[in-house]
């Protein structure tokens, strides 16, 4: 019994130790294992924060660096055991202290920050870097771990597109965002001391027809040299711009007075009123230039620009080629015109024109020449506008060439009636400005008013002015020439007022010239422009031109172009400009006189 207990309790005991001898080698097996884990997964840390390209680092709450992978060595050109000796302090601008003791407060308050940071290297250059940074436990210890992304290219890429957003490709100056940066800080700056500054704004004359008939590569030739130009007539403390197409603009600095705007405007006008080489070609491209004085003209940049810009649109209409002050007047002129050119797109539409008709007559037998036709604007209000009023502003808009079809036609009609009335040989001029000869479909719209009305080409006379000889002479006289060839009259309208002299009379394929009333004035007095009339004549006579006298008011006057031998005259002594209808009145009555 004893013996048989014995051994089953040696069998438990043995089977007791087996299982222990077992558990145990399990936890052997166990405790490795984890070992081995705890290895690898130590392992495979390092690699990952050895290896990273990313630089990644730990520092205690004072910024000491505890420890840091090669890569953030790498970036701050130190080595690993260096690195870990030094402070964050060590690698940032001293101006960032600041900010980095703000981050670091942030951070071990629990906040996570990602920011671009720049960080000084070893050798003092610059490395940019995009930072993630957050509080974390190890253990029983607190750090703060950061991830450093170097940003170099994307820096470089992001600078140089910045510059190029600031400035103009095409001729290396900034450009208009850049420029109203720099001059914002510059007009602060003059609010401050209370020094003179101004803006000029400069645009090319003609620059469209340069690159309309040579091209644009030629257009930018010009624009680059124009701005070699500009700069030379400014001082290294003024700003210049490009803003646009062939605008550029200049912001002068710390002026004595506005005389000294006035000698750089002069500078700037003189180096591009001579004749230039430009890809080739021989231009004479000249400027027009505005000028607003600073603290006068304006105290906002904006309206400083806006102003300068008016001045240089009145320095544009006033003939080009010259430079002019703003003026607060300008403002109200530009009012005026816009509401004249609002209510001029309707006139049309309305038919609110009407031509009035002053009379031609022979000087020797009082025949009757024909009629000079003479717009006029009824306008709803019950006014009516003269000539005067509105032509310029529809020549500027380019309203004047449906407005002038619609002369040409209008008097084509008028003169049919006539024709068809008896007076078989009368002559109806209409008046025709320099951007109407622009006009390529003039000729046709013309050739098309006689077919339609049935007219005589010969019947038909147009009226060019001296403003002719602004701009390109030899296409001017090729339309005048196609009109011409339609059989219709030219005759110079206003001689002697303007840009002509008499050398290019010979030139011009005319066959009437009108002295302008002007001269008509003087001719009774004893005055140089009364010696003058009869050499015009004879000159006019061996030019074999007819002459045709405007705005003859007195019998003295008439007396006098007599006794010069002048053919026709106009001008209210015989007849002010009548409505259509009051036409075959006027007939009558001189025939019977
Ligand atoms: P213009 O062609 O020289 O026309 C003569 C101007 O002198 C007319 O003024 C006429 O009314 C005025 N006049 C005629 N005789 C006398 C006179 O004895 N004394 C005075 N003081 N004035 C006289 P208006 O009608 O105001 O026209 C002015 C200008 O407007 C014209 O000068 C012409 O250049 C332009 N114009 C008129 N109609 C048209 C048109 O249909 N198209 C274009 N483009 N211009 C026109
Ligand atoms: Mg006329
Ligand atoms: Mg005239």
């Amino acid at each position: 019994m004893i013996a048989r207990y014995f051994s089953l309790l040696v069998a438990w005991w043995r089977g007791r130790i087996q299982k222990q001898v077992k558990e145990t080698r399990q936890d052997i097996a166990g405790r490795e294992e984890a070992q081995e884990h705890l290895r690898l997964s130590r392992l495979r840390y390092e690699m990952l924060f050895n290896r990273a390209s990313d630089g990644i680092m730990f520092m205690d709450n004072n910024g000491q660096i505890i420890e840091a992978n090669a890569a953030f060595a790498r970036m701050h050109g130190y080595g690993l055991e260096e690195i870990t000796r030094m402070n964050i302090r060590d690698l940032i601008d001293p101006d960032a202290a600041q900010l980095v003791q703000e981050r670091m407060v942030r951070v071990t308050s629990g906040e996570t920050l990602q920011f671009e940071t720049r960080h000084i290297r070893k050798d003092g250059s610059i490395s940019w870097q995009e930072v993630s940074t957050s509080y974390v436990s190890i253990g029983r210890d607190n750090f703060i771990q950061s991830f450093h992304r170097d940003i170099a290219r994307h820096k470089l890429l992001e600078t140089k597109l910045l510059a190029m957003a600031r400035s103009d490709t095409l001729t290396q100056l900034p450009n208009r965002m850049s420029f109203m940066e720099k001059v914002g800080l510059e007009l602060l700056r003059a609010k401050r001391t209370g020094c003179l500054c101004a803006i000029l704004f400069v645009d090319l004359d003609h620059f469209k027809s340069v690159n309309d008939t040579l091209g644009h590569s030629v257009g930018d030739e010009l624009l680059k040299d124009s701005a070699i130009r500009l700069a030379s007539c400014i001082r290294e403390i003024d700003i210049l711009a490009r803003i646009g197409g062939d605008e550029f603009i200049i912001f002068l600095n710390d002026l004595d007075n506005g005389e000294g705007a006035q000698q750089i405007a002069e500078r700037i006008r003189e180096r591009f009123n001579a004749p230039r080489i430009v890809a080739g070609y021989d231009l004479f491209i000249t400027v027009s230039v505005g000028i607003a004085i600073y603290p006068h003209d304006g105290d906002a940049l904006e309206d400083l620009l806006k102003n300068a810009d008016t001045a240089m649109y009145v320095a544009k209409g006033a003939g080009r080629n010259m430079f002019c002050f703003f003026d607060h007047m300008m403002h109200e002129n530009a009012a005026t015109k816009m509401q004249v050119e609002r209510s001029l797109r309707d006139a049309l539409v309305k038919k609110e024109f009407a031509l009035f008709y002053q009379p031609i007559v022979s000087m020797t037998d009082g025949r009757v020449r024909g009629f000079e036709a003479l717009l006029r604007w009824f306008k709803t209000d019950g006014a009516i506008v003269l000539p005067g009023g509105f032509i310029s502003v529809a020549e500027e808009t380019g309203l004047i060439v449906p407005i002038g079809a619609w002369v040409i036609e209008e008097a084509c009609r008028f003169n049919k009636k006539l024709v068809d009335a008896g007076h078989t040989d009368f002559v109806v001029s209409v008046n025709m400005s320099v951007a109407q000869l622009r006009w390529k479909s003039l000729v046709g719209i013309i050739k098309n008013a006689l077919d339609q009305s049935g007219l005589r080409p010969e019947l038909l006379e147009v009226e060019v002015t001296e403003s002719l000889f602004i701009g390109s002479l030899e296409a001017a006289i090729e339309v005048l020439n196609a009109i011409r060839a339609l059989g219709v009259k030219v005759s110079l309208d206003d001689f002697g007022t303007g840009y002509s002299s008499l050398v290019h009379l010979q030139k011009l394929p005319i066959g009437s010239l009108k002295i302008d009333r002007f001269f008509i004035r003087e001719i009774a007095k004893d005055s140089d422009e009364n010696a003058m009339i009869p050499a015009i004549i004879d000159l006019a006579h061996k030019l074999k031109l007819e002459v045709i006298a405007e705005g003859v008011e007195t019998a003295v006057q008439l007396e006098k172009l007599l006794g010069n031998r002048c053919d026709f005259y106009q001008g209210y002594f015989l007849s002010k400009p009548i409505k259509a209808d009051d036409v075959p009145v006027f007939l009558a009555n001189i025939r019977q006189s």
